[in-house]
């Protein structure tokens, strides 16, 4: 039998428009304390009771997430994950590492939701705006981790990406459309 399939779906442009998902993905810093970038313009959109709400969670681990509300979001719940920082000076045990954590990051995400009955779900992408990962490379682990994460867990009805520029959208259109 094979596994059931999910609908992945790619956006370009900014997640805080998105109002047709339970929860929009935040790709934080271990803090969860506000910073630039996607952060940065999801605190903005929901305003003060977001940072209020993340200061009672004590942070977050590297590929690990938590859950809150969407305060003055469209979305009803932000999903806080942070990504691995990349370094072009890691050896390649270093690497296979934080793609490990990477993984994790949706893994953990698509986890949090589950346990909290979302259904469905959009993601920026993590780590390859400030904390530098190679674009293509992130795509790879983002499309492959979804699809096998939502398989295996079930009763997702859509999770889309939300790229901020052609040059984000393309590696995840060519991964997504090669497989
Ligand atoms: P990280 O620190 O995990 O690298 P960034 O926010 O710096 O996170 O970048 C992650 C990706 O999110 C980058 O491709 C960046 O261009 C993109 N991005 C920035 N703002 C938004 C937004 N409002 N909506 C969607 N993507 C965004």
């Amino acid at each position: 039998m094979s596994e059931p399939t999910v609908l992945i779906t790619l956006r370009r442009g900014d997640i805080t428009t998105d109002g047709d998902v339970d929860a929009i993905v935040n790709a934080a810093n271990s803090t969860l304390l506000g910073g630039g970038g996607v952060d940065g313009a999801i605190h903005r959109a929901a305003g003060p009771g977001l940072l209020a709400e993340c200061r009672t969670l004590g942070g977050c681990g590297t590929g690990d997430a938590k859950i809150t509300g969407g305060h003055d979001l469209l979305a009803a719940h932000v999903i806080h994950t942070v990504g691995p920082v990349w370094s072009t000076r890691a050896d390649e045990a270093g690497r296979q590492e934080k793609d490990a954590q990477l993984a994790s990051c949706y893994r953990r995400s698509l986890e949090v939701a589950r346990e909290n009955d979302l259904v469905s779900m959009a993601f920026p992408s993590i780590s390859t705006g400030v904390y530098r990962y190679p674009v293509e490379r992130a795509a790879a682990i983002a499309i492959r981790t979804v699809r096998e994460t939502a398989a295996r867990l079930g009763g997702f009805e859509e999770i889309r990406f939300w790229l901020f520029d052609d040059a984000t959208l393309a590696p995840y259109r060519e991964t997504l459309e090669a497989v």
